[in-house]
C-alpha cells in the first residue's frame, strides 16, 4: 500500500487476519501506518524510482490516498506492476474534472458544473446559478481543502485563490441538500462486487465528523438506488478495491453524486466494528482477487464519530476515562500527533437505539477532544 496514513494502518489488522503481508511505503518512519507494519519502506511517494523499487517487493500495488501522479502509475503498469485500482479507474478519483465529465456521460446525476478559466468566468457562473457556487481545484484537494463556497459578494481575493494552485478549477452549483450520503462498495478484478449499507455522513467545515449506518429514515428504494449507482460506477470505470461514492440527498429526495474515492474511506470506518467484513478487509480481498466478504451490518445501527485534535495535548487520561465510562464503545487511535482539526482517531458504538448510540459516541469524542470534562 502506497501511503502511510490511518487508512493503511487500519488495513494492517485485516491483513494479519487474512494471513497476508502488508508492505507500506510511507513518507516518514513516524507515520500512522509505518508504526504498525513490519519494515515500512520510507521513500518518496511521488518519485517513480522509489515506487518502482517498492513495487518489486509486492504482488499487488494499492493506495491509501490519491496523490501518486497518474503518469507514474501508467509507467508502473507499463512495466508490468499490478496496480489496483488501475490507472484508468483511479484517474476519476484523482481529478474532479475527469470524474464529472465521465459521470455526466454515463447519465449519472451530479451538481451542474463548468471548468472555469478565470474569476470573470466564475462571476458569470455565479450569476447563472442563483448567486451561489462552489469552486474546487480539480486535483490535490482533501477534507475540504481545495473547496470554496462563494456568492456574488465574495471578496475578489477569495475567488482568485483556487486559481493559484495551478490546476484547472471547477465551478459547481451550490446544492441545497438535506443531507450527505455515502455508498461504499467493493469490487474484485473478475467483477464480484458487494455493497455496504448506505450511510449518512455529517461534515463540519469540509471534514467528516459523524457517520450513521444505515442512513436513518431512508426509504429502501432510495438506498437501493444509491447502491446501484455505486455498483454501476465501479463496474463501468473498472474499479478494483473499495469505491466510496459521496452523494447529496436533496430535499426532494434526489441523489446527486459529489465525489468518488477509490480506497477505504472515512464513511466506511464504522464497518470495522459494525459489519461482518470491514471495508479494509474487503479492499484487501478485492485487490488480491479473493472472494469478497459479507458487507452486512451486525446491528440495526452503528454510529462512528471522528476524534479531531483539540486543545488537549495529553489525551491519555481522557482516553482511559471514556473506556471506563462505556465498555461497549470501541476506540480507534491512529498514532498521530494531536493538532487542532486533524483526524487522530474515531469511536464507534453499535446497537438498537440510535439516539443513545449517538449520545455515547459524541460524548466520548468530545471528552477526548477536551470540549467537555464530565
Ligand atoms: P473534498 O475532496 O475536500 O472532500 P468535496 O468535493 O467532497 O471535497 O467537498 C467537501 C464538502 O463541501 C462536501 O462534503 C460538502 O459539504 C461541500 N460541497 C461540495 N460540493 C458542494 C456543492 N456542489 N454544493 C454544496 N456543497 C458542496
Amino acid at each position: 500500500m502506497v501511503g502511510g496514513g490511518q487508512l493503511a494502518r487500519m488495513t494492517q489488522p485485516a491483513a494479519v487476519a487474512l494471513g497476508v503481508r502488508l508492505a507500506v511505503l510511507a513518507a516518514d518512519a513516524g507515520e500512522s501506518a509505518a508504526q504498525v507494519v513490519r519494515e515500512p519502506v520510507v521513500a518518496d511517494e511521488k518519485a517513480l524510482e522509489d515506487l518502482t523499487s517498492f513495487a518489486k517487493s509486492c504482488d499487488v500495488l494499492t493506495f491509501d490516498h490519491e496523490h501518486v501522479p497518474p503518469a507514474h502509475l501508467k509507467a508502473l503498469e507499463a512495466a508490468g506492476v499490478v496496480v489496483r485500482p488501475g490507472t484508468n479507474a483511479l484517474l476519476h478519483a484523482q481529478d474532479k474534472g475527469a470524474m464529472r465529465e465521465r459521470l455526466s456521460a454515463m447519465g449519472i446525476a451530479c451538481p451542474r458544473y463548468r471548468v472555469v478559466a478565470d474569476p470573470g468566468e466564475v462571476a458569470r457562473f455565479v450569476v447563472e446559478h442563483g448567486g451561489h457556487a462552489v469552486l474546487k481545484t480539480t486535483r490535490g484537494g482533501y477534507d475540504g481543502k481545495g473547496v470554496w463556497l462563494i456568492d456574488t459578494d465574495t471578496a475578489p481575493e477569495v475567488v482568485a485563490e483556487p486559481f493559484r494552485a495551478g490546476v484547472p478549477v471547477l465551478a459547481e452549483e451550490r446544492v441545497n441538500y438535506a443531507r450527505e450520503l455515502s455508498a461504499v462498495v467493493a469490487r474484485s478484478p473478475h467483477g464480484q462486487a458487494v455493497a455496504y449499507p448506505v450511510v449518512e455522513s455529517v461534515q463540519k467545515a469540509g471534514i467528516c465528523v459523524e457517520v450513521v449506518a444505515p442512513a436513518p429514515g431512508m426509504p429502501s428504494e432510495r438506498a437501493v438506488e444509491a447502491q446501484r449507482t455505486a455498483l454501476r460506477i465501479a463496474a463501468e470505470l473498472g474499479v478494483v478495491g473499495v469505491l466510496a461514492v459521496e452523494m447529496f440527498e436533496t430535499t426532494e429526495g434526489e441523489l446527486l453524486v459529489n465525489e468518488l474515492a477509490m480506497r477505504p474511506h472515512n464513511s466506511g470506518h464504522w464497518s470495522i466494528d459494525g459489519a461482518v467484513t470491514s471495508q479494509f478487509e474487503n479492499h484487501l480481498r478485492a485487490v488480491l482477487d479473493l472472494p469478497l466478504g459479507s458487507p452486512d451490518a451486525r446491528a440495526p445501527y452503528t454510529v462512528m464519530v471522528n476524534i479531531l485534535g483539540g486543545d488537549l495535548p495529553d489525551v491519555y487520561p481522557a482516553y482511559r476515562h471514556v473506556m471506563a465510562r462505556d465498555s461497549g464503545l470501541k476506540v480507534h487511535w491512529y498514532g498521530k500527533a494531536v493538532r487542532p482539526g486533524r483526524k487522530v482517531g474515531h469511536v464507534t458504538a453499535y446497537g438498537d437505539d440510535l439516539a443513545s448510540l449517538r449520545e455515547r459516541a459524541w460524548h466520548a469524542a468530545d471528552y477526548i477532544r477536551g470540549d467537555i470534562d464530565e
